[in-house]
């Protein structure tokens, strides 16, 4: 193996008084992090371009060397599941949401409180499964939290819009109300691809609404899981660029179909199913088991690939609830697992490291922002005194660095 890729998810943030001032990375204890920026260099990342505020798809499409494809996000995230896809058959990325009523179709929250556990999302996807008639076949499936794959089989078009308005509209909210689909051209099978998709989802709110589960949601005070937002309808796999001699350490659906459609060998595993309401618990645990899987991924993969990718999303929820003390603490327990790990693992191996994220998600903020994200690549050059921080990275040595230049600049890619 010659080089380890890392992202940490949503990693990057900005100074916040709940932390003395300091972002995440700076007020967390990250012992192996130094000892990996020291032997190395530091630099900063805009993960697509300057100003632009990336979702996790587009971020690690373009750190992968692609131009962005707006109709990879459904694709991806469906090719990560077990569902199979033909050519022509259109898949999206839905969420479980929350919403007032249909005719008013005010959205309460777009993920549902966040609290639907793993046996609830797949009573509701087999409600939906089962009660809703289409005049095409369709399947939903529930993956992790309120996230589902959701695949119309035939022969659609991909031009067309989601139905959640912040993600139609330059990523600004413009409005709390649901949308509906809509043909971005006028031809017919956008139209028609359009309206089933559009039916289909009003017959899910009347599927969900009054479902037993809801009821005994609203019942326990929790919001019910009573509507779909979708996006990223995509129609065939993208295109991308092909990384045969890399593996993947992935678990979250969207990072498992990126990593097969990049022709990377993709390990995974199941995710631990949210049991309870406590949501950060359920985070933990994975992030615990990510870390465990990740280093037996690089142990397993040594002699047999040249470079691996890994993946960590649980540091992106914290900055999304505004939560920095749970961030620096995932950032610590990374530290004390894998970046540990790889303290002893890449040195003698001669295997550099890189680590970065996919985009910042501020705390302060609750969403992801356009700030550039840290990067530390670890080369074993001779020791100087460094710190994995935002500040000490834009003064590093890598300098400034666009998401699709960076596997070129640290030599992972020719
Ligand atoms: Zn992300
Ligand atoms: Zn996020």
């Amino acid at each position: 193996m010659k080089g380890v890729l890392i992202i940490v998810d949503g990693m990057g943030d900005l100074l916040n008084s709940q932390l003395g001032d300091k972002t995440p990375l700076e007020a967390a204890h990250m012992p192996n992090a130094s000892f990996l920026a020291a032997r190395g260099h530091l630099g900063y990342m805009y993960p697509v371009k300057p100003g632009f505020v990336p979702e996790s798809d587009e971020a690690t499409i373009s750190i992968f060397g692609n131009d962005l494809i707006s109709s990879s996000r459904g694709q991806l995230e469906a090719r990560g599941t077990d569902i199979k896809l033909v050519r022509g058959d259109l898949a999206l990325r839905a969420n479980f949401a929350t919403i007032d009523s249909l005719k008013d179709g005010h959205i309460i929250d777009r993920r549902a409180g966040r609290t639907l556990t793993t046996a609830e999302a797949e009573i509701l996807a087999k409600a939906i499964n089962k009660n809703i008639k289409l005049s095409v076949p369709f399947v939903f499936k529930a993956t992790i939290g309120h996230r589902g794959a959701l695949v119309f089989k035939g022969g659609f078009s991909d031009n067309i819009s989601g139905n959640d308005n912040v993600y139609n509209s330059g990523k600004t909210l413009v409005s709390d109300k649901v949308g509906q689909c809509k043909p971005l051209d006028d031809e017919d099978n956008s139209q028609y691809t359009a309206n089933i998709v559009n039916e289909f989802l009003e017959k899910t709110f009347e599927v969900l609404n009054n479902h037993p589960v809801n009821e005994e949601r609203r019942k326990r005070g929790l919001l019910p899981a009573n509507y779909l937002l979708v996006r990223g309808a995509g129609i065939e796999v993208p295109k991308i660029k092909q990384y045969k001699k890399w593996v993947s350490a992935a678990y979250m659906p969207l990072e498992i179909g990126f990593s097969r459609a990049s022709g990377m060998k993709t390990f995974s595993f199941n995710y631990p199913p949210l049991k309870k309401m406590d949501v950060y618990a359920n985070l933990y645990e994975g992030l615990a088991k990510a870390c465990k899987f990740s280093i037996w991924v690089l142990r397993k993969n040594r002699k047999k690939a040249d470079y691996a990718y890994i993946h960590l999303k649980e540091t992106d929820i914290p900055g999304h609830d505004n939560k920095p003390s749970d961030k620096k603490e995932m950032l610590e327990y990374i530290d004390k697992t894998l970046f540990d790990f790889l303290r002893k693992f890449a040195p003698p191996n001669k295997i550099k490291v890189v680590i970065t994220a996919d985009h910042s998600t501020p705390c302060k903020n609750k969403a992801h922002s356009a700030d550039p994200v840290p990067v530390l690549f670890y080369d074993g050059s001779i020791p100087k005194e460094r710190k994995f921080t935002e500040s000490e990275c834009r003064k590093g040595t890598l300098g400034r660095i666009n998401g699709k230049e960076l596997l070129t600049k640290v030599g992972f890619l020719k």
